[in-house]
């Protein structure tokens, strides 16, 4: 599942509440954590958005990435101060 504080980490803040808006692109990487073996696999955003197939890269395990998941993803990024340029 989506772990926050490493999501904060891969962009490259250490504050989960940013003092101001940041726009970042749809080339930014997330993590997505493994359901098997809890590693993690980075992601562009935008290849996210169009909810794929996800193969983790430790154990090759894959599962889909849920919109329900995308909208986790897009709201915790919201709260932390980004902005996907772009977005709706
Ligand atoms: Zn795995």
């Amino acid at each position: 599942m989506l772990k926050r504080q490493n999501q904060s980490n891969a962009l490259g803040v250490s504050s989960p509440s940013a003092p101001f808006a940041t726009i970042i692109n749809t080339q930014t990487e997330i993590p997505i954590s493994c359901d098997e073996c809890d590693c993690e696999t980075h992601y562009p955003i935008g290849y996210l958005r169009t909810l794929p197939r996800l193969t983790c890269g430790f154990c090759r395990d894959s599962r889909e990435f849920s919109q329900l998941e995308m909208h986790v993803l897009e709201t915790a990024l919201k709260q932390m101060g980004f902005f996907l340029a772009g977005a709706k």
